[in-house]
């Protein structure tokens, strides 16, 4: 585990690797984006493991709003980020981690400060109010923390804190509307067979 990435932003373009479709409401595809993001918030870097209530204090925000509707449920115009960055960025644009890498914009010091390195950057801080004071000591309080624990070598203490979630969703149990719907009519059927008399088809018994 690299300590130095607990507050650094990507150097990389971010690439999606998922690509759910077929659901209808932007919160069924939180379990793809909490994977596809690593499980914190794309703008203040913060992780579900600190959040008290883990993946519910983040939210699903098409990036963005003024889109064409129709395009509000392409996962790939989707992003994860926390509640708070979700209700301050409103409808402001800010820099897209998957246009390109944070890191050419953004900085964080090791005291919890955050530079803006080019006017983006700046621009970027400004809207999300990266540099608010309460954030800032967040920052340097989990950066000393995490330096203390890595001097006394607490490994399995850092690996709880910087580590993915417990409750890591199951992808591959996932299933889309029409499967659901699919399923719901099985459902259904097997439920009006067991009330169909022994003489009745179960065809007859629904008339
Ligand atoms: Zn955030």
């Amino acid at each position: 585990m690299d300590l130095r990435s607990v507050f650094a932003y990507p150097k990389t373009r971010h690439i999606l690797r998922h690509g759910p479709r077929g659901y209808t409401i932007c919160r069924q595809f939180k379990p793809w984006l909490r994977d596809d993001f690593g499980f914190r918030c794309i703008y203040c870097l913060r992780r579900e493991r600190w959040m008290g209530g883990g993946h519910s204090d983040f939210s699903v925000e098409p990036i963005p709003r003024d889109i064409e509707p129709r395009l509000t449920f392409e996962f790939s115009n989707l992003r994860y980020a926390c509640s708070r960055c979700n209700s301050i960025r409103q409808d402001r644009r800010t820099i897209d981690p998957c246009d390109e890498p944070l890191s050419n914009h953004l900085n964080i010091r090791q005291d919890g400060h955050i530079e803006g390195l080019t006017p983006d950057g700046v621009a970027h801080i400004k809207v999300l109010r990266l540099d608010h004071p309460a954030l800032t000591e967040y920052r340097a309080r989990f950066i000393r923390a995490v330096g203390l624990l890595e001097a006394k070598g607490a490994w399995a203490e850092i690996n709880a804190w910087l580590g993915y979630p417990d409750d890591l969703p199951n992808l591959a149990a996932l299933k889309t509307d029409a499967e659901t719907g699919d399923v719901l009519l099985k459902e259904y059927v097997v439920r009006a067979k067991r009330r169909v008399p022994k003489n009745k088809t179960a065809a007859s018994a629904d008339l």
